[in-house]
């Protein structure tokens, strides 16, 4: 079974809420733990757990034989994320921090004097906490594709999740490609959201994309005794969606985030309880 936690909005405790179920589901199952959030990774200091490096992630990048190279400015004008400079007379110059590896520039080349070569743009990691496996991708700084390791998660954890009873995906906020990409595959969604207009605006957001791709969708409503949890309930009706746990602000919570121990108390229960009930297993 794999479920992503996810949710539209930044900073509704999606990681709290990950950790905290792949902890307390680990204690009588299988359970690996990802984070897919590549931009900013934090389920590993949330629980204390040292990472390994198991993969590096590379992307496709041009490269120039300038041997060949007729100055024409071709590559240049195709290459709609400006990573060629190009000036009448002169070697076109490339930075390669805003390549997207599109791999327009090799195809629109006339004189065949740009080839595929490879840079890294991240890495992928491994880690345990007692029973609880756990992987990571990280993204470098200034690199502009998120996607691409995520996509390099997907298939790092492809490979391994016959093993587990439960795969839980810890995704970035948001709905863009990185997002999409985390929750391809996943059996079941749990959108985290928080009672503000806001949460509530982006939560119907991350709903509408999860019927989209077709995956089940059930909301947890986190610090459910702050703000106004009658918005959240108007969009869950609105779009048939159970909530299927409501978790009040605790400071023992922001308490736990400096000794790497996830809180569990009944709101978390609940939600576990309601995880194994829908998936047969004890
Ligand atoms: S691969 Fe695409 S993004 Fe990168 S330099 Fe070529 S055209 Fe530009
Ligand atoms: S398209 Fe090819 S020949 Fe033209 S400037 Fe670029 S590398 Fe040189």
């Amino acid at each position: 079974m794999k479920i992503a936690i996810t949710g539209g909005k930044g900073g509704t405790g999606k990681s709290t809420v990950a950790t905290a179920l792949a902890v307390e589901l680990a204690k009588e199952n299988r359970v690996l733990l990802v984070d897919a959030d590549v931009d900013c990774p934090n389920d590993h200091l949330i629980l204390s757990i040292k990472r390994r490096e198991v993969k590096r992630v590379e992307q496709t990048v041009p490269k120039w034989d300038f041997k060949k190279c007729v100055k024409c400015g071709k590559c240049s004008a195709v290459c709609k994320a400006n990573s060629i400079v190009f000036v009448k007379g002169r070697f076109p110059i490339f930075i390669p921090d805003q390549c997207n590896g599109c791999g327009a520039c090799i195809i629109s080349c006339p004189k065949n004097a740009i080839s595929k070569s490879k840079k890294e743009i991240g890495k992928i990691f491994s880690g345990k906490k007692q029973k609880l496996d756990f992987v990571s991708g990280e993204l470098f700084p200034n690199q502009p594709i998120a996607e691409f390791v995520v996509s390099a998660i997907r298939d790092y954890v492809n490979g391994i999740e016959n093993k587990y009873d439960f795969v839980l995906i810890d995704t970035s906020a948001g709905t863009h490609c990185d997002v999409i990409s985390a929750l391809l595959g996943c059996d079941m969604a749990l959108a985290v959201t928080e009672p503000t207009p806001l949460g509530a605006h982006d939560m119907e957001l991350i709903l509408e994309l999860l019927k989209i791709l077709k995956i089940p969708a059930k909301i947890v409503l986190n610090r459910s005794d702050i703000g106004d949890g009658s918005l959240i309930k108007k969009i869950a009706e609105k779009c048939g969606t159970e909530i299927i746990g409501d978790i009040p602000y605790k400071k023992e919570i922001l308490e736990s985030y400096s000794k790497g121990e996830p809180v569990i108390d009944d709101s978390i229960l609940k939600i576990v309880n309601y995880l194994k009930k829908h998936t047969q297993l004890t």
